[in-house]
C-alpha cells in the first residue's frame, strides 16, 4: 500500500462528507486506494481510510467528532503522510464553473475568487469545493492543486441549447442552463472510445443515473445537450430532486401555501424525487425490493422520464446512434435498464436479457443484441480517475 512514487489525492468535498482517493502520479488510471470522511459537521463524524479500518485502528489517529472540513482535511493529509504516502498534487472536484472554466485548470489565488465568486450559482456545493482547497493550501501552500469542474464538459454546447427565454437582464446575469455531471460523461465516453472498434459512435445519449440524475447528448465526443439546466435540480426524477417541474408550480406555493426560501429550498433538493412519489426510500435498491404499489410507481416514473428525455435528446442529436448507463442505479439496477430500453424500443434498442445480467465494469458491456438498430451498453463511471488524470495532465504541462 505504501509508495515512494509520489501520489495525487483527489478531493471531492461535499456539505457533509469528503471522499478521497489516491492514485500514482506517473500512472493515474489506478487507484491505489479510496476513503470517505462522513458526518462533518453533525457532531459525530466517522472516517474509513485507505486500509479499510476505522480511524481509531490505525496510522491516522483519532479525528475530532466535531471537526469541520479544514480539521478533516488536515486530518487526512497528515494520516496519508504518517501512512508513508508522498503527496505530490491534490485534484478536486468543482461543482460548478460556470462560464469562465471550459477545461481542468492549476490552482492560484485567482482560480478560488473566480470559484468563490460562482458560490451563488452552487450554494450547496462550491463553499465546500472551496474550502477543501483553502485547507489544503493552508497546510501545504506549495503543493500543487487541480480544480477539474463538472460544468466544463457542456461549454461545447451552442446557445441554442443553453439559453433560457427569460428576459435580456436577467440572461446577462448569467441566468442559463449549464449542466452538471461532466466529470462522469467524460469518463464514460473515454471508456467507450478506448474500447470500441470504431470509437465513439457520432451520436450518443449517456444516462448517468444515481442519486444525482442527468443525460447528456454527445455529438462527435462533445456535449450538446443536457437534461441538468441552471442547476442540478432540472431534468430527470432523482433520488430527493423532482427534476422539471413547471416553475408555475413554485409560483403556486409562494403565492397560495405561503412556502418561504427555505421550505421550498428543502422540499425540491430533500423531500421530492424517488422519496416524494413513493413516500418510502430515496434508494432504488429500497424500492426495487418494496412490494408496495407507490414503489413500483416511483420507479416506473423513473424510467418513464428518461425515455422521454432521451427522445428530446435523440431529436437534438437528428439521431441516435448508441445509448449509454452509468451511475449506480445505471450500472447496477437490471430492472430500470431493462424497462428504459423498452421505452427507447422505438429508437432501435432491443435487449440482450443475458448480457443485461452481467456486472458493469471498466470494459462497457453490450447490453442490446448483436443486430439491434440502437446498440446500448453499461459501463463504469470513475469521476475520480478522470480528475487524477486531468491533474498528472496538468502537472507535466508545468513542469
Ligand atoms: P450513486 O449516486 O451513483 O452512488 O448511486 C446511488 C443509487 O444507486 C442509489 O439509488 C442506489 O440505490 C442505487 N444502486 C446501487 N446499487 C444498486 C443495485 N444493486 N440495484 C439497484 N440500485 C442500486
Amino acid at each position: 500500500m505504501q509508495t515512494d512514487a509520489p501520489v495525487i489525492v483527489v478531493i471531492n468535498a461535499g456539505s457533509s462528507s469528503i471522499k478521497f482517493a489516491l492514485y500514482a502520479a506517473a500512472a493515474p488510471a489506478e487507484r491505489l486506494a479510496e476513503g470517505q470522511i462522513s458526518g462533518i459537521g453533525t457532531g459525530s463524524i466517522t472516517a474509513e481510510t485507505p486500509q479499510g479500518a476505522t480511524q481509531q485502528a490505525d496510522v491516522f489517529g483519532a479525528l475530532k467528532g466535531d471537526a469541520d472540513h479544514e480539521a478533516a482535511i488536515s486530518w487526512l493529509l497528515a494520516g496519508l503522510e504518517k501512512g508513508g504516502f508522498v503527496i505530490g498534487a491534490a485534484g478536486h472536484r468543482v461543482v460548478h464553473g460556470g462560464a469562465a472554466f471550459s477545461a481542468a485548470c492549476r490552482i492560484d489565488l485567482s482560480v478560488e475568487r473566480e470559484i468563490e465568486r460562482l458560490i451563488p450559482l452552487a450554494r450547496l456545493h462550491n463553499p465546500h469545493n472551496l474550502s477543501a482547497i483553502r485547507a489544503v493550501r493552508a497546510i501545504w501552500p506549495d503543493l500543487p492543486q487541480v480544480a477539474c469542474f463538472d460544468t466544463a464538459f457542456h461549454t461545447t454546447q451552442p446557445d441554442l441549447a443553453t439559453t433560457l427565454a427569460l428576459p435580456q437582464k436577467l440572461r446577462e446575469s448569467g441566468i442559463r442552463r449549464y449542466g452538471f455531471h461532466g466529470l462522469s460523461y467524460q469518463s464514460v465516453a473515454d471508456r467507450l472510445e478506448t474500447a470500441l472498434s470504431g470509437g465513439l459512435p457520432k451520436r450518443v445519449v449517456i444516462a448517468h443515473l444515481g442519486n444525482g440524475a442527468s443525460l447528456c447528448a454527445l455529438k462527435d465526443g462533445k456535449s450538446v445537450a443536457t437534461t441538468m439546466g441552471f442547476t442540478p435540480i432540472d431534468g430527470l426524477i432523482m433520488g430527493t430532486r423532482p427534476g422539471l417541474t413547471d416553475p408555475g408550480v413554485l409560483l403556486h406555493l409562494l403565492e397560495e401555501k405561503g412556502m418561504d426560501v427555505q421550505q421550498m429550498s428543502h422540499m425540491l433538493q430533500k423531500e421530492s424525487g424517488l422519496l416524494g412519489l413513493s413516500g418510502i426510500s430515496a434508494d432504488m435498491r429500497v424500492l426495487e425490493a418494496s412490494d408496495e404499489a407507490a414503489a413500483k410507481f416511483a420507479i416506473d416514473a423513473f424510467c418513464y422520464r428518461i425515455v422521454r428525455e432521451a427522445g428530446s435528446l435523440a431529436a437534438a442529436l437528428g439521431g441516435l446512434d448508441a445509448f449509454i448507463f452509468a451511475g449506480g442505479i445505471g450500472e447496477n439496477s437490471e430492472k430500470v435498464r431493462a424497462k428504459v430500453m423498452e421505452g427507447l424500443a422505438w429508437l432501435g434498442a432491443e435487449i440482450d436479457a443475458a448480457a443485461n445480467g452481467e456486472r458493469a465494469g471498466r470494459e462497457p458491456v453490450l447490453i442490446s443484441t448483436k443486430d439491434a438498430r440502437l446498440p446500448v451498453y453499461m459501463v463504469r463511471t470513475d469521476e475520480e480517475g478522470v480528475i487524477a488524470a486531468e491533474t498528472a495532465r496538468l502537472l507535466t504541462i508545468h513542469q
